[in-house]
């Protein structure tokens, strides 16, 4: 008889799990709700001047020419320290200040109220950084604009998630949308754009932080860093109460998602702004949204909705 194993209860062994290591907060706990591990200091000093943030445009792609009330919003786009662009087309050339010549462009997706390379041609830009995953489509699209406007076309530089790129005095780091183009393959980015201690987080378009996003800027759950943000501008697609979801909110955020995310960031100290810094919002619908007014007298500090022309710093 072939002698077999000793018996193992495999009921008896689920009992007992491996040890793992201490999980949780720390005796005591935390004030303020779940723990951000090792998270942010209790109050923010910024080592530098800031990041000047001009809004060119705010809205989202239902934007094609003013509203019924005569207001207009310009595809969402912004001009950081007057030199480095995120997103661009031709419905916010006009909001270039004049004496401004940015070269640089940053693209979060080719979903074309961000992305339209004959308006980049236009401006002359020499470099421009998008998502490695479309690069090769996008060489393309240059490709054609500039045949078709007889414009030089820029290098098209890819750029990869958690890789941070240098360019201008900025520090831009790809971080993944919850989002998607018409192109399935294609990742969809936010950036994290940071200078001396300064770190932004420019968040359009996506369906809230994801837990990748939050990782890769080290301001997640897990993340072990002390790191934190001290500005955000996130879309909000919807409004704070809008009436029916559509599919809009699988790729989206409304001003309640923002609202709740900064006060998540907050509590775990992995957002410190300095005192009076609004969360600024962009990105709005035509659908959803009424009149800057109204808007202005519906949010609660520290949120704000922007509008086209806006110039900020945040530090
Ligand atoms: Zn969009
Ligand atoms: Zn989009």
């Amino acid at each position: 008889m072939v002698p077999v194993a000793a018996a193992v209860d495999p009921l008896a062994l689920a009992q007992e799990p491996p040890a793992r290591p201490p999980q949780g907060p720390p005796p005591g706990g935390f004030p303020g709700g779940f723990p951000g591990r090792n998270a942010g200091p209790a109050v923010y000093e910024p080592t530098g001047p800031g990041i000047q943030v001009r809004f060119l445009g705010t809205g989202g792609a239902d934007w094609r020419g003013p509203a019924a009330n005569g207001e207009l919003r310009r595809h969402a786009s912004i001009l950081a320290d007057g030199k480095v662009l995120f997103d661009l087309t031709a419905s916010s050339l006009d909001m270039i200040p004049a004496g401004l010549h940015p070269e640089v462009i940053f693209y979060t997706h080719s979903h074309d109220d961000h992305y339209d390379p004959a308006a980049a041609l236009e401006l002359g830009i020499k470099r421009a950084y998008l998502g490695d995953s479309w690069v090769e489509r996008a060489r393309e699209d240059f490709r054609k604009a500039s045949e078709k406007t007889g414009k030089p076309a820029p290098e098209i530089i890819p750029v990869s998630l958690g890789k941070p790129v240098e360019v201008e005095g900025l520090t831009v780091t790809p971080l993944p949308a919850n989002h998607a183009s018409y192109f399935v393959e294609e990742e969809t980015l936010i950036y994290l754009i940071e200078k001396d201690s300064t770190r932004l987080l420019y968040a359009t378009d996506t369906g809230g932080l994801t837990a990748r996003a939050a990782g890769y800027a080290g301001i997640g759950q897990f993340s072990r860093s002390r790191k934190f943000l001290t500005g955000i501008i996130m879309e909000a697609t919807m409004s704070m109460d809008y009436p029916e979801p559509d599919f809009r909110m699988f790729s989206h955020s409304s001003a309640a998602m923002v609202r709740d995310t900064v006060e998540v960031l907050s509590k775990n100290r992995r957002y410190i702004p300095v005192e009076g810094q609004k969360v600024w919002l962009t990105h709005l619908s035509k659908s959803y949204h009424t009149s800057q007014a109204e808007l202005d007298a519906s949010l609660p500090d520290p949120f704000r909705y922007a509008y086209d022309g806006l110039e900020i710093v945040i530090r």
